[in-house]
């Protein structure tokens, strides 16, 4: 866990440019942002990847979506976002902390596109 670099932001160890905080989840804005918004909204807990969502700790996923929820009207994102996780090589996945990217302030494509 210690070289985790999400769990070094959670802990303070390395800054970011956090903009929402509670018990289970932190946001930060992306250092290489995709779109005119893209935030990181991050469980305080170290699950690799969405394929390690189970029973015991879906709370947490449900938690970043509520935030999710907030942020988008914090931004006013009033016309659309999107919200991509990662998961393992294939599926992009670089920071092996689970994560959900909030994108928006642009039209998207339709996934696949
Ligand atoms: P993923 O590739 O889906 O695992 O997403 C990881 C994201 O973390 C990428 O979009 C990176 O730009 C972002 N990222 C990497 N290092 C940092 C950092 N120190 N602060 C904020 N975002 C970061
Ligand atoms: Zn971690």
């Amino acid at each position: 866990m210690n070289d985790c670099l999400f769990c070094k932001i959670i802990n303070g160890e390395i800054t970011s440019d956090k903009i929402y905080e509670d018990e289970y989840v932190i946001a930060f804005h992306d250092i290489f942002p995709q779109a005119p918004v893209h935030i990181l909204i991050v469980p305080k807990e170290h699950i690799e990847s969405a394929a390690d969502i189970n029973t015991g700790n879906s709370y947490l996923t449900a938690k970043c979506f509520e935030v999710v929820s907030l942020i988008a009207k914090n931004e006013k994102l009033d016309t659309g976002f999107r919200v991509i996780t990662n998961s393992g090589k294939e599926g992009g996945q670089t920071i092996f902390h689970l994560h959900f990217h909030l994108l928006g302030g642009k039209t998207f494509d339709r996934v696949g596109d």
